[in-house]
């Protein structure tokens, strides 16, 4: 219960018009980019959009004092329930905290606020030749804070790593408000525990972060994109471990599986062999053009070693933009199939990549669902789309007794839960068959140490 004397102090703090009371206003804060369904019992009962750390500071310490559940938001592209304030309270919007505070250009790092987006960090380096390579699909909107909160891969996590590898130092507002900082930019720092690391993927649920020092690398001169078209998924799989263990390392290696081709196909009006049961896209990157044709006629050499039906190097930016637009347009092309369509994220060894795709095709047949395939399959992430349409009575039931079995099928492989998406409230449900009771014990532990009175983005994780 958030009292008049409460809302008071709080806008004092932030300022009136940066908070936002009435049901119809804090409506928007209430879902996120997942399946979880719009619900009035979602509802923050305040939205607070601060400008500072120091209001934060503010704003904590007064909902710790009066156990007022916090929970941070980025742009809301998450795809599991991360920032939906499943127990009300205050949603704490942090897309305005936009400052890029400094590019450290001699120690390759930059300092930003926490609701700079990641497409803004990766411009404002690129200018200066300098390379933020993690890029989730979601690049265009998602925040740097929610970013560090989910621990986001993205297309190039294959050859460059994903966000934790580039988190070098944080600052966090605490639950009682108190300020801290982590890690920062010497390069080895072993002063203390990995804080940095653990409120990295922490999903809201730790502290709220404000700043962030992002370690970068040169920008690679040049690069390219091909289109590697295979009647058979295995040896799309194949090419892609041959290619890897040959040291030909892409930047990218992004899978799509025929129902996702076709979905493609219908979208944006193109014209692909039905025979094609694999595509694969394939970033490549380097010093020099000379570099960038030796690693193309590897890769080349490769697929054709199993028996690639097609292989399209780019010959112009055009073709490399056209070729992306198949991958990055995917989301939306599945979208357009059904009335309803459940994203997914598991993560498997990489070479159990086919035998899971085959798991899920089972699980697909046995509940008459379409269900496309894609991923990055250079990182074992796969992304299975259930597509649905949740008007039929039982769908929703059969929806989740499907994932529950894709689920099953990660775990079956030496696999987990999620590869990016994190847990938030859709895997929360299915958390213990990865960790067992004792590792959740373990991850109630530390939030004990953190969050003592439970305030910080409730409802969460397990
Ligand atoms: C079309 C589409 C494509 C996507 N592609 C990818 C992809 O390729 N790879 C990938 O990893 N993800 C992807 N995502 C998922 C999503 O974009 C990422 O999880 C993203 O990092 C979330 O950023 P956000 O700013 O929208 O955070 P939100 O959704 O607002 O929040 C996500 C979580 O982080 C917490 N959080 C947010 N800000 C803070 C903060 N400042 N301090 C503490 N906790 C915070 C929230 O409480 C919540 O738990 C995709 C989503 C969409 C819709």
């Amino acid at each position: 219960m958030i009292t008049e004397e409460i809302k008071l102090k709080v806008r004092d703090i932030v300022g009136s018009e940066n908070v936002l009371e009435s049901s119809v206003d804090c409506f928007g804060y209430s879902y996120d980019s997942s399946f979880v369904p719009m619900s009035a019992d979602n509802v923050p009962d305040l939205v607070v959009i601060p400008s500072t750390t120091e209001e934060i500071a503010a704003v904590m310490a007064i909902a710790h004092e009066h156990s007022i559940p916090v929970t941070p938001r980025g742009t809301a592209s998450g795809r599991t329930g991360g920032c939906i304030p499943v127990q009300g309270g205050i949603s704490l919007a942090l897309h305005r905290m936009t400052k890029i505070i400094e590019l450290d250009e001699r120690n390759m790092m930059i300092t930003v606020e926490a609701g700079v987006r990641t497409v803004d960090v990766y411009n404002f380096c690129a200018e200066k030749d300098l390379f933020f390579p993690p890029d989730p699909a979601s690049w265009k909107y998602s925040t740097i804070g929610g970013n560090v909160g989910e621990n986001a891969g993205g297309m190039r996590a294959v050859k460059y790593g994903v966000t934790s590898n580039y988190v070098m130092g944080l600052e966090v507002v605490l639950a009682d408000g108190s300020i801290i900082n982590t890690g920062g930019k010497a390069i080895k720092n072993v002063t203390g525990y990995n804080l940095t690391q653990l409120f990295t993927g922490s999903e809201g649920t730790l502290g709220v972060i404000t700043k962030a020092i992002l370690r970068l690398i040169p920008m690679p001169k040049v690069r390219n994109t091909m289109q590697l078209m295979f009647p058979s998924l295995d040896n799309a799989c194949n090419t892609i471990h041959k290619m890897l263990m040959s040291g030909a390392v892409p930047a990218a290696a992004e899978l799509m599986d025929r129902i996702s081709l076709q979905a493609v196909a219908r979208h944006r009006k193109l014209d692909i062999n039905p025979s094609i049961e694999a595509c694969v896209v394939v970033e490549i990157d380097g010093e020099s053009n000379e570099d960038l044709q030796k690693q193309a006629a590897k890769i080349d050499m490769i697929a054709n070693e199993f028996e690639v039906a097609e292989v399209r190097i780019a010959a112009s930016q055009q073709e490399v933009d056209e070729i992306w637009a198949i991958r990055r347009g995917l989301s939306s092309a599945i979208g357009a199939m059904a009335p309803n369509r459940l994203g997914e994220d598991i993560s498997v060894p990489r070479d159990a990549f086919p035998k899971t795709v085959r798991l899920i095709r089972k699980i697909a047949e046995k509940y008459n669902l379409t269900i496309a395939v894609y991923g990055h399959a250079g990182d074992g992430n796969i992304h299975p789309s259930v597509l649905c349409d949740l008007s039929k009575p039982g769908e929703e039931h059969k929806v989740h007794a499907a994932v529950d079995e894709i689920f099953d099928a990660a775990l079956s492989v030496g696999g987990t839960l999620s590869g990016e998406h994190g847990i938030g409230i859709t895997k929360r449900p299915h958390i213990a068959k990865a960790l067992g009771e004792s590792g959740i014990n373990a991850l109630k532990m530390v939030k004990q140490a953190f969050d003592p009175k439970g305030i910080l983005n409730p409802g969460k994780v397990w």
